[in-house]
């Protein structure tokens, strides 16, 4: 690995040592994902200025307004998704950093993202490629219309909070598949797992949350 993957002091591995051993204290128990998170350097994907700070739990931001999840919600996330066994194609909304689709490229077999402001979708391709990462196709678009092309999907994760949940988004689910995504207006929301069954949903509420809002629309830049 190159020096700027490897990390340094704050970035190194023993700081994503230390941060694995405080999700297991928070209560993450999937060891896939503990693992993957032990090998991923979160400090690529955030602004230069800010890497001594990647491994703190906290959201830090990532310009446009937008932010990278704080570790705990990426584990939290990524684990509520997969608790019904491994899954093959995986539907995020919200590409943001590109961080927590890099998580999910190791854990299933495709992961297709898609992100309205599209220099983030461009930073975040780059840093996929740099960590050999391929099993992911990025789309330039509104989240809350889904993927239809793809569809059906084993999981959904979104990482930016609708007021109501895109009727979209459940009916590219395949039946039994699930939705893992925070609900609410304003400053706080509810992280809710939704499970597609034959006649409807069966929907769980995890814990309460603080995402920036699922947005309409597209923009440049
Ligand atoms: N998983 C990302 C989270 C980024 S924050 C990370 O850890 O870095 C949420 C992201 O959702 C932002 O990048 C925002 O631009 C994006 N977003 C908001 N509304 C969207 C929509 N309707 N469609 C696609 N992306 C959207």
């Amino acid at each position: 690995m190159n020096q700027r993957l490897e990390g340094i002091g704050m970035t190194s591995r023993r700081t994503r040592e230390r941060m694995i051993a405080r999700l297991r204290e928070q209560g993450i128990k999937n060891q896939a994902v503990l693992d993957v998170m032990q090998e991923t350097p979160r400090h690529i994907f955030v602004e230069e200025a800010l890497t001594t700070r990647a491994y703190d739990d906290m959201p830090l931001p990532i310009g446009f307004n937008q932010t990278i999840s704080q570790p705990y919600i990426v584990a939290r996330m990524t684990e509520l998704l997969l608790a019904k066994g491994p899954l093959e194609k995986v539907l995020e909304i919200g590409t943001g950093s590109g961080y927590q689709t890099a998580i999910l490229t190791q854990l299933v077999k495709m992961v297709y993202t898609v992100e309205r402001i599209y220099p983030l979708q461009r930073r975040a391709r780059r840093c996929l490629r740099e960590l050999h990462l391929r099993n992911v196709r990025m789309k330039h678009s509104d989240g809350g219309w889904g993927w239809e092309d793809y569809a059906p999907y084993d999981g959904i994760i979104v990482t930016a909070a609708p007021s109501e949940v895109p009727q979209a988004l459940i009916d590219q689910l395949v039946p039994g598949g699930v939705l893992v995504i925070p609900v609410g207006d304003g400053r706080s929301q509810t992280l809710q797992r939704i499970t597609r069954t034959e006649n409807g949903t069966q929907v769980e509420n995890i814990t309460p949350v603080v995402f920036v809002p699922l947005l309409t629309g597209v923009t440049e830049g």
